[in-house]
């Protein structure tokens, strides 16, 4: 059987000053007849009470038991941004900062710098800490950072405010030195950077947190014996798609906004399904929108997916596919909630329970009942005998 997983990332949503939520006042056909000859429900994508990040998110959706399989944050960042992770590797996410000569943070993001960094990121990786280590600049004022081989994870150098100093990394006694000594040559050695003549807000200090040990992890294919490919633009999704050994696929025109082509996404899953039997797309501008608290922005991207949605009708007969979200980014909370999210899976003769619209309300009467992540391709094994 084949198939395809159609992840909106953040599109849940709750009923809040409108009474209605995105997905509820959103027109969207093509939804609600998928739902319709579908079976519905809701997903609590991690467990109950807990709101997913799009990391643990995806990584729950593709099976792993977060317990066991959960490296942090860094190395999938870290991973997603195109570096080799080895057996002992230490990764952490990586913020450009200024601090002042006391290390007090003035600006977690160096004024929100951006552009081609290349300066800094050679300066930073001739930093001697004794140990081996690699940098890398990924996009503004983000980055990656890997310790090699450290083995051991130590705690934030990133007091996550600003106006108070720039933390002391405490752990492991060596791995936690060789940190503490990162942060000390980061600021002599960046002060003094061409790039920063001219800056009021000087990119002096590399803020580090999320650190995590990376262990490889029993592939996708060895859990599942299903080959799978993931299409997704955001590095963090990418990095847990390639945690799990499944392939990235690039497609033209995929952006992560909201112009992002939908349409080509969905085209190129179906095509994909020749060579792989599940690929997993993420669509993540609904994410964005309930970040910005933007409710109108929201509704006319679900209506967007929507519309380029229809494409799926055509392959139902002899696969699945399913609709849901890797958490829900409410538009009046601006993060990411615990709240369960509607899941729908049609195809194959799924024997369809009547629900008549895809939302977090109605899907919640659905045959599906509530189920977790973890279970979705349990479940979808099932629907293919
Ligand atoms: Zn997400
Ligand atoms: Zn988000």
């Amino acid at each position: 059987m084949k198939y395809i997983l159609v992840v909106c990332d953040g599109m849940p949503d709750i009923r809040g000053r409108r009474g209605m939520t995105p997905l509820e006042y959103a027109e969207t056909p093509n939804f609600d007849s998928f739902c319709s000859v579908g079976q519905s429900g809701t997903m609590d994508v991690v467990k109950k009470g807990v709101a997913p990040g799009s990391d643990t998110g995806h990584l729950s959706l593709f099976g792993y038991d977060l317990k066991k399989h959960y490296p942090g944050r860094g190395p999938l960042e870290a991973i997603g941004a195109g570096l080799k992770l080895n057996e002992g590797d230490v990764a952490f996410r990586a913020n450009i900062a200024t601090v002042d000569k006391k290390f007090n943070v003035i600006d977690r993001r160096a004024g929100r710098i951006r552009g081609d960094l290349s300066e800094l990121e050679d300066a930073v990786n001739e930093i001697d800490i004794g140990t081996d280590f690699v940098f890398k600049h990924t996009i503004d004022h983000r980055g990656t950072l890997i310790l090699r081989g450290a083995k051991s994870k130590v705690s934030d150098t990133d007091p996550h405010k600003e106006r108070v100093k720039v933390l002391k990394a405490k752990g492991n006694k060596k791995v936690a030195a060789a940190v503490n000594l990162f942060t000390k040559k980061c600021y002599e050695k960046l002060s003094k950077l061409e790039l920063n003549k001219e800056r009021q807000l000087p990119a002096n200090m590399i803020l580090l947190r999320g650190a995590g040990l990376y262990k490889k992890v029993p592939s996708f294919y060895e859990m599942h014996n299903l080959k799978g490919a993931c299409i997704a633009t955001v590095a963090l999704v990418k990095g847990v798609a390639k945690f799990c050994g499944l392939d990235v696929l690039r497609v033209e025109g995929a952006t992560g906004t909201e112009d992002t082509n939908i349409h080509g996404k969905f085209s190129t899953a179906i095509d994909s399904l020749e060579k792989y039997d599940f690929v997993l797309v993420n669509i993540k501008a609904t994410d964005n929108f309930g970040h910005d608290g933007n409710f109108e922005g929201k509704v006319k991207m679900i209506e967007k997916i929507d519309s380029a949605f229809e494409i799926f009708k055509g392959i139902l007969s002899d696969s699945i596919v399913v609709l849901t979200a890797d958490h829900s980014t409410p538009v009046e909370k601006k993060v990411h909630t615990a709240d369960s999210v509607p899941i729908c899976i049609s195809g194959n003769g799924i024997k369809p329970d009547h629900t008549e619209k895809f939302s977090e309300y109605s899907c919640a009467k659905g045959k599906l009942k509530r189920m977790r992540g973890n279970e979705l391709i349990k479940k979808l094994k099932e629907f293919s005998d």
